[in-house]
Parts: C-alpha cells; sequence; structure tokens
C-alpha cells in the first residue's frame, strides 16, 4: 500500500505543478486580460491545485515516515531557535486574520535529540492548525516546560475547539472533525497523524487538551535522554 500510494504520489507531483504554473500565467495577466468572472474561477482552481500539493506532499511524508526510507540525522536541537524559524514562515497565516503569537522564550530550554527536519514538520503542523483553527483575532501561544519525562512543548490556541467524543479520533489517518465550524477549513487530515507517527519514532508523544469553543492546547514531550527507536 505505501508504495503504491508512495508511487501514483510522484506521478500526479509534476502534472499539478504544470497545472500550478499555467494557472500562475494566465492569473498575471501575461497572456491578456481576464475577465473579472473568470478570474474567480481561475483564482478557485489555484487554491484547490495547493490543496491537492498539500494532500500529495502530506501523503508521501507518511509513506516515507512508514517505509523508513529516511536517513535522519540525529543531533542536540535547539527547540525555541526551530520554533522562531517556523512562527517567521507562518505569520503570513496568522496576521491577516488578526491572530497574534506569543513564543515565550524566557526560560532555558534544554536541547533535543532529533532531526531537524522532523522537529520542524511537527511543529508546523501544530502552530499551523493552532492558526488554521482559531478564530480572527485570536491568539497561539508556544510554551516549554521541563518535566521528569522531557520536554514539553506546548501549542495554545483560543480557537474552535473539538467536542470530547473526537478527540479520540485525532491522529487517525485523514480524520477530520467536520461540522459547522470545521466545514470552510481545507485540510487533509494527515498532519495529526505525521505527528504521533514522528513522535513514536523519538519515544515521545502528543497531548490533547480541549475544551469547544475555548481553544485547544497540543503538547509534544520529547524525551532528553532516550535515542530514538531504532527505525531513526
Ligand atoms: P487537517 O488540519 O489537515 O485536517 P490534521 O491531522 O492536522 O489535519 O488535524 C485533524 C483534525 O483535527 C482537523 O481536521 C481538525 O478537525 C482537528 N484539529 C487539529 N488541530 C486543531 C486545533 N488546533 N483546533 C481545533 N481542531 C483541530
Amino acid at each position: 500500500k505505501s508504495r503504491f500510494v508512495s508511487v501514483v504520489s510522484h506521478e500526479l507531483k509534476a502534472p499539478l505543478a504544470a497545472i500550478e504554473g499555467y494557472l500562475e500565467v494566465l492569473l498575471a495577466g501575461t497572456v491578456g486580460e481576464i475577465p473579472e468572472k473568470g478570474r474567480g474561477m481561475l483564482e478557485r482552481c489555484r487554491d484547490r491545485a495547493a490543496s491537492l500539493q498539500t494532500l500529495i506532499k502530506d501523503l508521501l511524508n507518511i509513506t516515507r515516515i512508514e517505509a523508513q526510507t529516511v536517513t535522519r540525522q540525529i543531533g542536540l536541537q535547539d527547540v525555541p531557535a526551530v520554533v522562531a524559524n517556523v512562527v517567521e514562515l507562518l505569520r503570513a497565516n496568522a496576521d491577516p486574520r488578526g491572530i497574534r503569537i506569543v513564543h515565550e522564550t524566557g526560560q532555558t530550554v534544554p536541547p533535543v535529540p532529533a532531526d531537524k527536519e522532523d522537529l520542524e514538520r511537527i511543529l508546523t503542523n501544530l502552530v499551523s492548525n493552532a492558526i488554521k483553527y482559531n478564530r480572527d483575532g485570536g491568539q497561539v501561544a508556544i510554551r516549554y516546560r521541563v518535566e521528569a519525562d522531557g520536554l514539553h512543548v506546548s501549542v495554545a490556541d483560543t480557537g474552535i475547539g473539538i467536542d470530547p467524543e473526537f478527540q479520540d479520533h485525532l491522529g487517525k489517518e485523514f480524520f477530520r472533525v467536520r461540522n459547522a465550524e470545521t466545514s470552510r477549513i481545507s485540510g487533509t487530515g494527515l498532519g495529526l497523524s505525521i505527528i504521533k507517527k514522528l513522535m513514536e519514532i523519538y519515544r515521545g508523544r502528543l497531548v490533547v487538551e480541549s475544551t469547544p469553543g475555548q481553544g485547544s492546547t497540543f503538547t509534544a514531550v520529547f524525551p532528553l535522554n532516550g535515542r530514538p527507536a531504532e527505525t531513526a
């Protein structure tokens, strides 16, 4: 199954990139003025193509993690530095909606043995969800805490929250909460399952606390002394 998904995803990437490229050219007006009605349609095509691109990227990530074909470079990582980069990149999603990102870096945070790209993937998924499922004018706070079982990195949002009945399903492949509030938010339902698989490799875990209507806190717990699992 993994191989099938991986081959199909690879085969979809090139034609999709071509479609996106031509749409950008059309929208840039290089080949002529586009009537207002047509512009909206082309913009919709571009957005949908971008969603497909995300789906393919997530599918490839999952199959790579499952097939254990990734070479990981484990080193001691400065998590706040990784988070600072992630936040910088994601500000483009937060700013237009007036969402404030607070990164609490006041304390000393011990380095975590991990592959930098894995860390980036985990934190990007968490922070981008905290923005995506937030309300306009809301807040995202990233905090650190050292406990006996490792470094706790929590990403708290003031968003729509998750009904208790759905919380157990989070992290299952393709699972998305479907209700009136999420219907306009696009996604693949693969982000959290990628995080869960990666956290297993680091012998860590992902903890979810959420109150519907008030917000959610996702905490990734990274052991500080252990070695990543053999698969790494
Ligand atoms: P995606 O966001 O692409 O749908 P994820 O695997 O990242 O996929 O998340 C799965 C589901 O969990 C989402 O569809 C959403 O319903 C819910 N979810 C994830 N993060 C949050 C959050 N911070 N606040 C509210 N709901 C969330």
